[in-house]
């Protein structure tokens, strides 16, 4: 199939076309020399050169396209500061891009000539929207390395099946942690044991000047670390008391997994307020980034931090060992169907805020305050009316990190959130069909505990996940999983609500997880009492359509300026919302482009919030659901 598009491409290009011989693959295995010169990563500079032998006479090269972790076609390309061609001799060999496929570049090869040299520099810290979380970063003193921004490979040829001897030279005194297994390391010269590509991809590596590696907990199974780089030595001065709730969050995920397919398990994490959000599992590391004082607050509970380290673990099984079928592509370039995403990442954020619970990362009323603020928010995506949650899931890419404005009709990465109450629906399900004897433990330590451990991938399918549900309730399964998942609706179906034994509510009394979100991400959520969200600089960013907002004519995007005739400040906006029940009214002055306009908006409850309740004489299973474990076992 790909010998024919490489055609295509080049029947209606310019470039010589005899000089293409295409490659056909006969399950050979090759290999690739690889040297990446960290040296210059404090001037945001990454150098390679790949070595390889084109004699299967391939021509063309492959930068990575579809890089696992981020569910899109975004490898960062656009960051690339030099890409040469030389024969061993040192003569230049003359390359073209494909202009039909910007990741594609051919080579034009002399059939005497096997061996070849790519040299290729990479603009560290680009930061784009779209891939972060594989571009590589450097600073004065700490770089991140995603393999995928530095390398190429002989197009046709399984990335399974491409081994690689790396080389990586460090900048003087930088210590580093990986995955990625390695021989020895002379001075700054680290040489890794030979890896395919694949797992190259999959095992990014931290290094920095203020380093520390902990093993946080050793089991029958693996051995588990933390590697921390910082810019100094606070962001490391930790009690080891704080790893305490990790060696929990692993343990939780052993109980509940009821294997691992790792030895060992590698949390890499960036302590740095110069490098933004960063987190993408792999199959046995994640990279995560925190701010440079993330590690201290993490004894707090419920922080960013916790919640983003209890997320990627369990991707080591749900998403990266159990991949969905059509996500298992043999190379970097293939399209990815992204299809089972409510698999991949809604059970993934499911499992990762119950183990974050039960460890104890995170609190129960935390968890239970969550689960509200997700059901607030996806009610209130009238972008459901036209467009299912699949739809969301199929054009993931287009999805992240797009406009702010009018979210709720065009949705957002809904997957997760509304993946994981469709995930917690089915748990109860369960629990109530067995009375408790059953639960979506049982289902996982089904589902991550079967096929070949060694294995890279134990692909999924529907038909497995349904099958699996159903040897543990009777359920109609692959009728609500179509419900759910392929069909528009009006409204958020809210049977989870009814079947963990909970109920809608409002209340005057803001939630921790709330008021932390708020804090965080500076903005004010008026959903229940008006019918919007506002950031700090007084823009509305979300909309809830028919509100009293939306009737006022406030709309994503309009900036309000002025309330009960004072100048906007998110402070002042609380305090006439709260005010209204003595006002029975708020004054807003917005600006609808160039022009100014006042509204008078009737309203006397206050302030108002949306939350969850238990039903009286109901079993509590969101309770149970969160229970730890590991103390019972
Ligand atoms: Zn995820």
């Amino acid at each position: 199939m790909k010998n024919h598009y490489l055609l295509s491409r080049l029947l209606v290009s310019t470039i010589v076309l005899t000089v293409f011989v295409f490659p056909i693959y006969a399950g050979a295995v090759i290999k690739m020399q690889v040297t990446v010169d960290a040296t210059e990563m404090p001037k945001k500079l990454l150098h390679s050169k790949i070595s390889l032998n084109l004699s299967g006479d391939s021509t063309s090269l492959l930068y990575p396209k579809w890089i696992p972790g981020i569910h899109a076609p975004k490898g960062p390309i656009e960051n690339l500061g030099g890409f040469e061609v030389e024969d061993r001799s040192g003569k230049p060999v003359r390359w073209e891009r494909d202009w039909a496929e910007l990741y594609r570049f051919f080579v034009f090869t002399d059939k005497a000539e096997k061996q070849y040299d790519v040299s290729m520099t990479y603009i560290c810290n680009q930061q784009s929207v779209n891939s972060s979380g594989i571009d590589s970063y450097g600073t004065a003193d700490l770089g991140i390395i995603s393999w995928n921004t530095n390398v190429v490979y002989p197009e046709g040829i399984p990335v399974r099946d491409i081994m690689v001897d790396l080389k990586l030279i460090l900048p003087k005194g930088w210590d580093f942690g990986s995955a990625l297994p390695f021989d020895k390391k002379q001075g700054d010269t680290i040489f890794f044991k030979t890896v395919t590509l694949e797992e190259l991809i999959d095992m990014p590596l931290i290094a920095a000047e203020y380093f520390r590696t902990v093993k946080i907990a050793s089991t029958d199974l693996a051995d588990y670390y933390i590697h921390l780089a910082a810019h100094d030595e606070s962001s490391l001065d930790v009690n080891d008391s704080i790893f305490a709730p990790l060696e929990n969050l692993v343990k939780e995920g052993e109980l509940l997994f009821s294997r691992t397919h790792f030895k060992s398990y590698h949390f890499l994490l960036v302590l740095s307020d110069q490098i933004n959000g960063l987190g993408v599992e792999h199959r046995n590391s994640s990279l995560n980034n925190d701010a440079a004082d993330g590690l201290k607050k993490l004894e707090k509970k419920n922080t960013s931090l916790s919640a983003l380290l209890a997320h990627e673990f369990p991707h080591a099984w749900c998403g990266k060992y159990r991949r969905p079928a059509g996500m298992d592509t043999p190379d970097f370039i293939s399209n990815k169907n992204t299809d089972l995403l409510w698999f991949y990442e809604g059970l993934d954020q499911y499992i990762g805020n119950v183990l974050e619970a039960r460890s104890g990362l995170g609190t129960e009323e935390y968890f239970k305050e969550d689960v509200a603020s997700a059901i607030e928010y996806l009610k209130n995506r009238k972008g459901r009316s036209w467009r299912s949650l699949r739809d969301t899931q199929v054009s993931s890419y287009l999805l992240r990190q797009s406009s702010a404005s009018w979210t709720t009709l065009r949705r957002n990465q809904d997957y997760y959130d509304e993946g994981a109450m469709i995930w917690m629906e089915f748990d109860a399900r369960i629990r109530n069909a067995t009375n408790g004897e059953k639960s979506l433990d049982d289902f996982c330590a089904v589902i991550f505990g079967s096929g070949d451990p060694d294995a890279l991938t134990n692909p999924i399918t529907l038909d497995e996940i349904i099958s699996t549900l159903s040897s543990f309730a009777d359920e109609p399964w692959e009728e609500l999983i179509n419900e759910r998942v392929n069909n528009p609706h009006d409204d958020l179906n809210l049977q989870v609500l009814d079947k963990i034994g909970y109920a809608i509510s409002t209340t005057d009394k803001k939630s921790d997880q709330l008021k932390y979100s708020e804090n965080r991400y500076k903005f004010k959520n008026f959903y229940e009492a008006l019918g919007f969200s506002i950031r700090d600089n007084g823009t509305v960013y979300d909309i809830v359509i028919g509100s009293l907002a939306d009737k006022a004519g406030l709309y994503s995007g309009v900036e309000i300026i002025g309330v009960n005739g004072k100048k906007f400040s998110l402070e002042q906006l609380e305090k006439a919302v709260k005010n209204s029940t003595e006002k029975g009214k708020i004054t807003l002055l917005f600006a609808l482009d160039d022009n100014l306009k006042e509204v008078v908006i009737e309203y006397n409850k206050g302030l108002q919030y949306f939350t969850i309740v238990p039903v009286e004489g109901k079993p509590d299973r969101l309770k149970e659901i969160i229970a730890p474990r590991a103390e019972k076992e």
